[in-house]
């Protein structure tokens, strides 16, 4: 439940209100408004009801929040809606975040060769897995730590924030030395002990939609994260599976605009792994942008055509500015500009 005190609580009254709820073994979440403070009481429904905060000291509303994911839910934000700095690049709000880069690193000047294009043409983070999931065990698994160093380097040349995915608790810690963004795959988007690892960190997430989750799942497992204090979690659409076989995955636009009404965190789009097809990127992100998303996360290669792994849907460096800018007029058409560096 959510608790909204008055706007002349004192700092005492706030902090008998936690202690009350965290009593009960629930957990206080304090969200210091410019004119109120709200408290969320999240934690076993049963124990909640029993907190008896009725008529409390610096009490004005006690609102129930029905949804089960209580945190990610528009109703904590009040109307607000999270935008995060990251790197001072924002994300959310009226901001458009493009996320640039290799599907994989694969050797240190396809790296920072890349992350130099895509910030020359105006990317506001650079994207590049070192840890892939495969699905055959057989194919090629990422470089691994060696990755990681050449997202340092990248990082470092072009000065863009890196996002990068965490498959395993156990890698955390070294990709934490050069993510600035964890990125945790659809196909991790339920490994629960992983999103609390994660959650723990502090580090913001970019937390990708499961292949056949609903949006109600994916803020469950948004859920997670935010329950452990981090309240950095951008959400990602990236395609679902449906009866439809002739591409990759189906990209479920209308995700974006149901998510926005469900939840107050930002929601990107990303059209490659949707796609599975170069051609498609650009109308996918340009329906993106349109349908309000606050921003993409799309792959780009220098040499597409040699890539190590989905080269087929990896843009062409060459040709990421033009791409750019076509977004760039349709998310402004949305009411966002690029979020560049401040
Ligand atoms: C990726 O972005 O590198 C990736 C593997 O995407 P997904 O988890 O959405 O398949
Ligand atoms: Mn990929």
């Amino acid at each position: 439940m959510m608790i909204v005190m008055k706007s002349e609580a004192t700092p005492e009254e706030v902090r008998a209100v936690v202690e009350r709820v965290e009593s009960v073994g629930a957990k206080a979440h304090v969200s210091p408004g410019e004119e109120v403070t709200v408290i969320g009481a999240v934690g076993d429904r049963e124990h909640v009801q029993r907190l008896g905060l009725e008529g409390h000291a610096g009490i004005d509303q006690i609102i129930p929040i029905l949804k089960p994911y209580k945190l990610a839910s528009t109703e904590i934000a009040r109307g607000e809606r999270t935008v995060l700095d990251i790197g001072g690049r924002k994300v959310g709000g009226e901001h458009f975040a493009v996320i640039a880069g290799p599907c994989t690193v694969e050797t240190l000047d396809q790296t920072v060769d890349t992350a130099l294009a895509v910030r020359d043409a105006g990317a506001s983070l650079f994207r590049g897995g070192a840890y892939k999931p495969r699905t055959s065990p057989y194919s090629f698994q990422g470089l691994g730590q060696e990755g990681l160093h050449m997202l340092a380097a990248a990082k470092q040349e072009s000065g863009l924030p890196v996002v990068t995915e965490c498959m395993d608790a156990r890698d955390l810690n070294a990709v934490l030395e050069v993510a600035d963004v964890l990125q945790v795959g659809a196909r991790n988007m339920q490994n629960y002990p992983l999103l609390t690892e994660i959650g723990r960190t502090g580090r913001p997430v970019l937390l990708k939609r499961g292949l056949s989750s609903t949006l109600e799942e994916l803020l469950m497992s948004a859920e997670y994260i935010l329950k452990e204090g981090n309240e950095a979690v951008i959400l990602c659409e990236r395609g679902i599976r449906t009866f439809e076989s002739a591409h990759r995955f189906t990209l479920d636009v209308m995700a974006v605009p149901a998510l926005k009404e469900m939840t107050h965190l930002p929601v990107i789009v990303d059209p490659s792994h949707a796609a599975g097809k170069r051609d498609f990127v650009q109308p996918l992100s340009l329906a993106a942008a349109a349908a309000g998303a606050d921003g993409i996360i799309v792959e780009v290669h220098s040499e597409p055509d040699a890539a190590i792994c989905d080269g087929p849907q990896q843009l062409r460096a060459d040709d990421f500015p033009d791409f750019l800018r076509r977004v760039e007029r349709v998310a402004e058409i949305a009411g966002k500009g690029l979020a560049a560096a401040v």
